[in-house]
């Protein structure tokens, strides 16, 4: 069943990429026709598509299409596998224009930006499509003569993967690239806001040859498709992108079966600027950490920490930039910042800014919905913040850069550790003694040096503490997919 055209905001090249069945064992399943839920359009409101609004029994029954499918994959060589990952990242390029305008309808994202995505998630399939050439094993030394120690890395088995709408194409990437990379088998549940994009993928999965067993999606109900992942005994590991309270729920659903988890929660990124940076370049690197994605990554500038010599001119030149950004809808020429996911997600940023105000902040730029309606709010600036503040703990998640003024070095790394989170963090600084201090004593999974683009396929992507568990992508990544078995010979 393939969506009318007309619906989109742009034609498709190959409109057989939307599709409004769900994946499953090498079928699309449309479910019961009478529950199925609405894809909306967060630009404009309207209803793109329906999505079958699958339970608890149906992702049961992937799980065991999942487990008979899962000697044959982990069967293939290394080599096999990565012929397959190769051709379906070379799939995803020729189709990146069609990706990115599926993306940018269900998403909101200017089309820029998701053709930024569709190229970064692509990236993922052709790293660990190398990487599944290259898991190795080790022969140890042996403390007792007459004996040979042997180490195997062996896929894990079935996997699953519950990800999140803010990058619909790459949270799906980073882990199922690595999952069949490692030999294993994966099931994923895209959200409810951006399964399009999911099926698209899985559509060009097809394609280039995985079997439609071997990577499977699942769409509807979360709670009751996430229930039936984490109680089986089948799935030995599941993958989690999303918010700290939803990854910390699942976590303890998964302790009884013991799974293997990898968790990229919340973020609440110190992005801290010393009077000795480059201005200019700590300006370029704000407007992409603060205002991509509307502020809706997991590792935006949370918190702006400014020191004193500098706080007035970076204050004023960001009031002037952000005053500039294009706001609309994404699917249009130009636009620099799109709507937000929905509703609740504008409801959460007025009450951020409400108690913030409440507490003697001051708004210097923006703060309301923005003149386009619907859930498009408006680029926002706060200045006078203290650490008593929501806004300062809580993961804002929207275009609002939140200023803090601060004087001494001991005094912003106290005030960029205090918080639960630990993903990323930005230092701006020309002095390399202090580079080296600060990363070394910033409390985050990943610290950006005189950059805010520091996600690529290469780095190991994660966090610490409440962010989470595990690495994605690099050469780590694939290791979350891998069992270690310990071969003890008499020779
Ligand atoms: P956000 O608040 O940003 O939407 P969530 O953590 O709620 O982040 O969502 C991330 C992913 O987790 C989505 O795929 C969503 O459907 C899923 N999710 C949310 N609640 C549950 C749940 N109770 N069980 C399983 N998955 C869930």
């Amino acid at each position: 069943m393939n969506l009318n055209a007309l619906e989109f905001p742009r034609t498709l090249v190959r409109p057989e990429l939307l599709h409004q069945e769900c994946w499953l064992n090498g079928q699309w399943q449309g479910g019961d026709p009478d529950k199925r839920l609405p894809v909306i359009n967060p630009a404009t409101g309207a209803i793109l598509a329906h999505v079958p609004n699958m339970g608890y029994s149906v992702t049961s029954q992937a799980i065991a299409n999942a487990q008979s499918a899962l000697a044959a994959w982990r069967a293939r060589t290394g080599k096999q596998r990565s012929v397959i990952l190769k051709r379906w990242a070379q799939l995803m390029h020729e189709n990146a224009d069609d990706l990115s305008n599926i993306l940018t309808a269900e998403q909101g994202k200017p089309l820029n930006e998701a053709s930024s995505e569709i190229a970064y998630a692509a990236s993922f399939l052709d790293w660990f499509a190398e990487e599944a050439k290259r898991i190795d094993g080790d022969i140890l030394q042996s403390p007792v003569s007459g004996q040979r120690l042997l180490v195997l890395r062996q896929p894990i088995g079935v996997c699953a993967a519950i990800t999140p709408w803010n990058f619909p194409a790459a949270m799906i990437t980073r882990k199922v690239g690595p999952a069949l990379a490692a030999g294993c088998v994966i099931i994923v549940k895209p959200a409810e806001h951006t399964p399009l994009t999911a099926l698209a993928l899985a559509h060009l999965a097809y394609e280039a040859g995985v079997p439609g067993d071997v990577f499977q999606v699942v769409t509807g109900e979360p709670e009751e498709i996430g229930n039936a992942l984490c109680e089986s005994d089948i799935v030995r590991k599941l993958s989690f992108t999303g918010s700290t309270d939803v990854g910390r729920m699942l976590m303890a659903k998964c302790a009884p079966t013991v799974k293997k988890l990898s968790l990229e929660l919340g973020g609440n990124a110190p992005f801290i600027v010393f009077d000795d940076a480059d201005l200019d370049e700590a300006m370029d690197a704000l407007m992409l950490a603060k205002f991509r994605n509307s502020g809706q990554t997991c590792i935006c500038a949370n918190r702006v920490f400014v020191q004193s010599g500098i706080y007035s001119a970076l204050a004023d030149k960001l009031i002037e930039r952000t005053r500039a950004l294009k706001i609309g809808d994404g699917s249009a020429e130009g636009i620099q910042q799109g709507p937000l996911i929905d509703g609740r997600a504008i409801r959460k940023i007025q009450a951020l800014l409400e108690d913030a105000v409440s507490h003697g902040a001051r708004i210097a730029l923006g703060g309301h919905v923005h003149e386009n309606g619907g859930t498009f709010f408006e680029p926002t600036i706060i200045q006078d913040l203290s650490k008593d503040m929501r806004i300062s703990s809580e993961e804002i998640f929207g275009p609002v850069a939140a200023l803090y003024r601060f004087d001494t070095e001991a005094d912003v790394l106290e005030l960029a550790n205090a918080s639960k989170c630990g993903l990323a963090a930005y230092l701006f600084t020309r002095d390399h003694a202090r580079i080296w201090r600060m990363s070394e004593a910033l409390e985050y999974g990943m610290v950006g040096v005189n950059t805010a683009a520091i996600s690529n396929e290469v780095g190991p992507f994660g966090g610490i503490k409440h962010s989470g568990l595990g690495r994605e992508g690099s050469k780590y990544g694939i290791d979350e997919y891998l069992e270690t078995k310990y071969i003890c010979m008499k020779v």
